[in-house]
C-alpha cells in the first residue's frame, strides 16, 4: 500500500458525516484535544471528527518515575480503542516546566521559555523518544488513522531527525515481529517564526501539519506565556501573523495536504471566520469550545469569510485590523468564489 499523505487523506475522509457544515454547505472538520482519557467519552457525545493533538503526558504526571514503554502502550491502546474508527493525532511529549516528570536528569525549562523543550528534549534523550514512538506504533496496530505530531519543530532537519526515529522504530518492531501500525502519518507543529519562514519546505516534507496559534503568536512577537507585563504584545491579529497564516494555508492547499489549526484563538468567532476565509478547513480545540465553534461555522458563509480575510490581510496595523473587523459587522461584502481550500481530515 502506498504510504503518502494523499493515501491517508482518503482514509481519514471516511468520517465526513460528522463534519460541520458552513451555511453554504462547506464541510469543516473539528477534532477535540484530549488531555485525559475520561474526555474521550465527551468527544463521542460531541460527535467530533477525531482526537486531535492528544497530550499524552498528562496521565503520566501523577507518577514519580518516567513511564515505561509498557505503561505508555497501555494508555495509548485504550486511547485508540476508545476512539473507534476516528482519526487519532498524538503529539509526542511537549515537555516543559509545567509538564516535567519528577524524575529526570535534565532540567526542562518552563513552557514560556525557549530552550530544552518539546521535540528538542526527546531528540537528546533518544530512549525516551523511542519508547514513546514504539508505544504509539504498537498501540495503533490495526487502527488505520494514526498520526504522530512533533511539537515546536524549528527546521526541516529537526523534523527529519524526529521522523527518522519513527522509521527506526518501525524497522525494529518489524524485526522483532511485534504487531504495530506500519503506516503512521508524521507531521510537524508550526509554532515558530523559523518554520513560518520555511512554509513551503516544511509543507513539502510532512504528511500533515498543525499550526499552534498560541505559540506561533508568542514566538513571532516575543511574548511570554503568563507574563502580564507584556500581555498587550500577544496580538493574534498582528498583520504579520495573519499573512503567515495565509501563506501556510496556500502552501498546504496547493499540495492538497492536511493542515489543522489549534490554539487559543481558533474558537473565537472573528478568528475562525478569518481562518475559514483563508482556506483552513480543519480545526482542533478543547471539547468545551465545540458548541460555540459549531455555531460560528454554521453561521459562516465562505464567500463572505474570504472577503473578510482579504480585507484583514490588506491592513498594516493591528488597530486597522480591528477597525476592519468592526466595520465588517456593518458592511455587506460582495461574494467572491475564486479561492481554493485545503482538504480536511473528515470532509469530502
Ligand atoms: C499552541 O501553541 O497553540 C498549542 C496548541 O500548543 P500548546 O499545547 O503549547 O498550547
Ligand atoms: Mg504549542
Amino acid at each position: 500500500m502506498e504510504k503518502s499523505g494523499q493515501h491517508y487523506l482518503s482514509m481519514l475522509c471516511h468520517i465526513s458525516e460528522l463534519s460541520e457544515v458552513t451555511s453554504d454547505g462547506t464541510g469543516i472538520d473539528l477534532m477535540a484535544h484530549t488531555n485525559i482519557l475520561g474526555e474521550l467519552s465527551i468527544e463521542r457525545e460531541l460527535k467530533v471528527d477525531g482526537t486531535g493533538l492528544s497530550q499524552r503526558e498528562f496521565p503520566f504526571l501523577v507518577q514519580s518515575t518516567f513511564p515505561s514503554e509498557e505503561e505508555q502502550f497501555r494508555i495509548y491502546r485504550r486511547l485508540f480503542f476508545e476512539a473507534g474508527g476516528s482519526a487519532v493525532v498524538i503529539r509526542t511529549f511537549d515537555l516543559a516546566g509545567n509538564t516535567i516528570f519528577p524524575v529526570t536528569d535534565h532540567h526542562v525549562e518552563a513552557k514560556s521559555q525557549p530552550g530544552l523543550r518539546s521535540t528538542r528534549y526527546p531528540l537528546k534523550e533518544k530512549n525516551i523518544f523511542d519508547q514513546q514512538i514504539r508505544a504509539i506504533l504498537r498501540a495503533a496496530a490495526g487502527h488505520d488513522k494514526c498520526a504522530i505530531l512533533f511539537p515546536l519543530i524549528s527546521s526541516v532537519n529537526e523534523f527529519r531527525r524526529a521522523r527518522h526515529h519513527v522509521n527506526e522504530c518501525l524497522s525494529e518492531l518489524s524485526g522483532q515481529h511485534i504487531p504495530h501500525n506500519r503506516n503512521p502519518l508524521t507531521g510537524a507543529m508550526i509554532e515558530l517564526s523559523s518554520t513560518a519562514g520555511l512554509v513551503d519546505e516544511i509543507a513539502e516534507e510532512v504528511d500533515f501539519a498543525f499550526i499552534g496559534i498560541s505559540d506561533l503568536v508568542r514566538y513571532m512577537l516575543i511574548n511570554d506565556r503568563g507574563n502580564e507585563q507584556i500581555e498587550e504584545y500577544y496580538q493574534p491579529f498582528h498583520p504579520s501573523v495573519l499573512r503567515v497564516l495565509k501563506k501556510i494555508a496556500e502552501a498546504y492547499i496547493s499540495r492538497n495536504k492536511i493542515i489543522s489549526v489549534c490554539g487559543e484563538q481558533v474558537h473565537e468567532r472573528d478568528y475562525l471566520r478569518f481562518l475559514l476565509g483563508t482556506g483552513f478547513r480543519n480545526f482542533s480545540a478543547d471539547p468545551r469550545f465545540m458548541p460555540a465553534m459549531r455555531r460560528h461555522i454554521g453561521d459562516c458563509q465562505i464567500a463572505e469569510a474570504q472577503c473578510f480575510a482579504d480585507a484583514l490581510l490588506r491592513q498594516k496595523t493591528v488597530a486597522d485590523v480591528h477597525t476592519e473587523i468592526n466595520d465588517y459587522l456593518q458592511l455587506e461584502y460582495p461574494p467572491e468564489l475564486s479561492h481554493g481550500s485545503c482538504p480536511a481530515f473528515g470532509s469530502k
